[in-house]
């Protein structure tokens, strides 16, 4: 069987959760639900990011242990999640206990095979972004380039990751694998990087305790952002079940926002090799969720949570339009009305529309019972066509293209129906075949569709008396034309998706 793991980047616990975290999560979402579709045995790994220096001091602000801060604010994401039918196999925290064994045992060995060392450093430091600048980073001097809050000087002794000496095994890891980062544009830019020369980084700190210790010297703990890291093998069972780590390393998608790309596509495969582990097979970076043009951020005051668009489109308007709206690769643009426009021609006069006629004239014409579709029909082509077209969209990590091919199979139907007009004509063969063909459009729809919708497409299915449940089809055969069999009974429900006033 084949397997696939994939996973969304762990999301720092002192964020709240807006459309940005989601926008990933929904297409990781989706894709595990694609490759269950497929049979594969699928684990899908999301999660939260709970060290460092702005966790430990946001606790001390609100007189809580970090642990219990982390507690509450972790609990967060999770919550929203639910919310937006996000179907993770597991949920890590990197306070867990079988992170610490992980990232101990990932750090002894590239430790021990001699990529780690002691070395004094002074920079100055932004909470913030939990990192150093130099003096020319910084604007006037003295301000956070990204946060424009003053940064601090720090002074320590840290442990160094030894990454300009893997400069030659990353060239040739892009090299030899085209397909490890993607779109092209950013595996140019992780070889930019690379190629552009690699300072050895520090991995350690002891201004701070809210970190994993360094098993070999205890005034230290890890710098978030490299446990953090290893939260990806922590979960498949590194450290603790080898041979579960390696039943699915390194085979694992991994999607990731483009400002993290410096960290996932050169230090994580450089650590990855320091500790004799091969690097990960792919790292799918996107771009960002802007808003009006510009990046959500607290400071900016523009962060928008589901919750603040669910109430009008439901949990299907939400992730179909993540999935179909915002392709994933360059950056994309959030837009309240492009939302609802996208809203009302797929969803509401597309597909729901085709939904509602479909069941109207079965119950005139039909008696409430749902015809067989014609082996020959012309739509049996349209639907192969459009299973490969998915498919192979699936597979590029293009959710957008796989959703644009779904619902050339909804058009096509609708205009099918449009041309023979069943609602005009007399109870008989003719009308009997053009309703079988639509109700067998509209079930291989709601199999091809599931992964975006998760709630509709089982309404869709249980609608034209269908058993069972729609994610518990397996495809290729799910999506062959025929298998509608006629004879069930069709229901007439409410409307699938309700108009949205603009
Ligand atoms: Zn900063």
């Amino acid at each position: 069987m084949a397997r696939f793991y994939v996973t969304t980047p762990i999301y720092y616990v002192n964020d709240a959760p807006h459309i940005g975290h989601a926008y990933t999560t929904v297409t990781a979402d989706a894709l595990a639900r694609w490759h269950r579709l497929l049979g594969d045995d699928v684990f899908f790994l999301t999660g939260t990011d709970e060290h460092g220096l702005k966790v430990q001091r946001a606790a001390e602000a609100r007189g809580l242990e970090p642990r219990a801060h982390a507690d509450l604010t972790s609990e967060r994401y999770r919550e929203v999640w639910s919310s937006i039918d996000i179907d993770y196999d597991d949920f890590i925290r990197t306070t867990e206990s079988r992170h610490y064994k992980a990232t101990e045992t990932l750090m002894q060995a590239a430790y021990d095979n001699g990529w780690i060392e002691l070395r004094p450093y002074a920079g100055w430091y932004c909470v913030s972004c939990e990192a150093y600048y130099t003096e020319s980073d910084l604007i006037e001097g003295k301000l956070c380039p990204i946060h424009r809050t003053e940064v601090e000087w720090l002074e320590e002794e840290n442990y160094f990751f030894k990454l300009s000496e893997f400069a030659g095994r990353l060239l040739d890891w892009y090299e030899s694998n085209p397909g490890a980062v993607t779109p092209e544009a950013k595996r140019n830019e992780a070889i930019g990087l690379v190629r552009g020369g690699l300072r050895d980084i520090s991995i350690s700190r002891t201004s701070i305790t809210w970190g994993v210790p360094v098993p070999w010297d205890s005034k230290h703990v890890f710098y978030v952002w490299y446990d953090a890291l290893i939260n990806y093998a922590t979960a498949i069972g590194y450290g603790e079940d080898q041979a579960r780590f390696e039943a699915w390393w390194p085979s694992v998608h991994h999607l990731i926002g483009k400002d993290i790309l410096r960290f996932h596509c050169v230090y994580w495969p450089a650590l990855l090799m320091a500790a004799g582990i091969d690097p990960p097979s792919r790292i799918a970076v996107h771009g960002f969720l802007l808003v009006g043009g510009e990046k959500m951020s607290k400071t900016a005051l523009n962060q928008i949570s589901p919750a603040d668009l669910l109430p009008t489109f439901g949990v299907d308007g939400f992730r179909y339009h993540f999935l179909r709206d915002q392709a994933f690769g360059p950056d994309g643009d959030f837009s309240y009305e492009g939302m609802v426009a996208r809203y009302n021609s797929d969803l509401a006069n597309n597909l729901g529309n085709l939904l509602a006629r479909v069941s109207t004239v079965v119950e005139k014409k039909c008696g409430g019972i749902g015809p067989a579709p014609d082996p020959s029909s012309e739509l049996a082509a349209v639907a192969a066509s459009v299973l490969e077209s998915a498919g192979s969209a699936w597979d590029r990590i293009s959710p957008s293209e796989a959703l644009e091919a779904t619902w050339r199979l909804v058009r096509e139907t609708n205009a099918a129906l449009e041309a023979a007009e069943p609602w005009k004509a007399d109870p008989g063969p003719e009308v009997d075949r053009v309703l079988g063909d639509a109700l067998e459009a509209l079930r291989i729809v709601a199999v091809l569709a599931s992964p975006a919708l998760t709630r509709a497409s089982q309404e869709i299915w249980d609608r034209i008396g269908l058993a069972g449940r729609v994610a518990d089809q397996r495809l290729p055969a799910a999506a062959a034309w025929g298998g509608y069999p006629g004879g069930l009974p069709v229901e007439r429900g409410a409307p699938l998706f309700p108009r949205i006033a603009g």
